[in-house]
């Protein structure tokens, strides 16, 4: 028997993750991954590491929980939010059986792994102002074990209107579990979804230090939700997930929250700033509003424009499939958003020839 005779069949047509990592590219800006550019530095301050780690590190959690106004009890650390979606589908679904339900355009992750984990999806797509389908959403429920929303989306930009999934928790109680990504929360001050869990035990908040803490680095993620839901996780998951220089560093983060919100403020004012200045270039169409640290545009000539700035060092993401004609920029550092700028300016001088 070959080795590929042997493989899980739900691997034989699959398309991993297209991570930037994956990616690639080289250059000098790289504005595909929605990294911080603002990053602090850390230095460990244990250095001992023959004893396995806590699995569930008390400080940290009560860090996390302070952070948050919520009771320890109703939080987990995982290994970043792409373990916690892993975590939640394999906790829930069973193979062949169950279905997720999500509505694109939004993360990947939330297809890819229940393909990994031969679990069916259902596909309910935004409408064309990026809000929830909730009659569509309504009569799809059946055999649905969890939901998937993201807000603010990814890659949209755009956030979920706070009543809808409001009813959405409604009609799906007792039903199926709500998941609430919440990656982009901190670049926005609009509603969230935390205090919720106590209104509805079926809600999960997924959250992050990826991306306003600058941590994408470490791997580390919380999972925010009854105690009934939390326990259940933890049968799941790997019995020592969280590695020890891992509480160290993010315990540090979260002891400094004043420094994460430094850098959401310069961030969101260099999106303004390289919001503006899109929206002046005859090569873009749109820009979206964002309430995230990226912004979506829509470009005449999406391909070529991502091919120019590409070989020139400027690697963007090309979210043509998902959302027809659009690249989506990382908000990188003043200076990266000028050079991003220049290029496409460079480049509608070059070669558009338009009204
Ligand atoms: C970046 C991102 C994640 C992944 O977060 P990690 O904690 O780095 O695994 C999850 N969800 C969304 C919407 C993201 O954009």
């Amino acid at each position: 028997m070959k080795i590929s005779d042997l493989v899980n069949k739900n691997l034989i047509n699959f398309t991993p993750y297209q991570s930037a990592r994956r990616i690639g590219g080289e250059g000098s800006v790289f504005v595909n991954a929605n990294e911080n550019p603002y990053y602090n530095k850390y230095s460990l301050k244990e250095n001992i590491f023959n004893r396995y780690p806590d699995p569930q590190p008390k400080d940290l959690i009560s860090s996390y929980s302070n952070f948050i106004s919520i009771p320890a009890k109703n939080i987990l650390v995982s290994r970043g939010s792409d373990d916690s979606i892993d975590l939640l589908i394999r906790s829930f679904c069973n193979y062949s059986i169950d279905s997720i339900l999500y509505c694109p355009p939004t993360y990947d992750m939330y297809k890819i792994t229940s393909l990994a984990y031969g679990i069916s999806f259902k596909e309910i797509p935004l409408n064309d102002n990026f809000e929830l389908n909730l009659s569509e959403m309504e009569k799809n429920l059946s055999k649905v074990k969890i939901v998937f929303i993201c807000s603010p989306n990814n890659p949209t930009g755009s956030l979920i209107n706070f009543n809808d999934i409001k009813y959405l928790l409604e009609i799906t109680r007792n039903k199926c579990i709500v998941v609430i990504d919440e990656a982009y929360v901190e670049f926005t001050q609009r509603e969230i979804f935390t205090q919720e869990i106590f209104n509805f035990d079926h809600l999960v908040v997924i959250r992050t230090l990826s991306k306003a803490f600058a941590l994408a680095g470490i791997r580390c993620g919380f999972v925010i939700t009854s105690e009934e839901i939390i326990n259940i996780l933890l049968k799941a998951m790997a019995p020592y997930p969280i590695p020890s220089p891992v509480i160290d560093i993010a315990s540090q983060a979260l002891s400094n929250i004043e420094l994460m919100r430094k850098s959401v403020i310069k961030i969101n004012n260099n999106k303004k700033f390289l919001i503006d200045n899109l929206k002046n270039l005859k090569i873009v169409d749109q820009v979206y509003s964002s309430f995230a640290n990226f912004v979506l545009v829509k470009f005449r000539n999406f391909q070529e424009v991502f091919d120019y700035l590409w070989s020139n060092g400027i690697i963007l993401r090309n979210q043509n499939l998902q959302v027809k004609s659009c690249l989506r920029i990382t908000v990188g550092t003043d200076e990266e958003n000028r050079i991003i700028l220049n290029q496409l300016k460079e480049y509608e001088v070059k070669f558009f020839k338009g009204d």
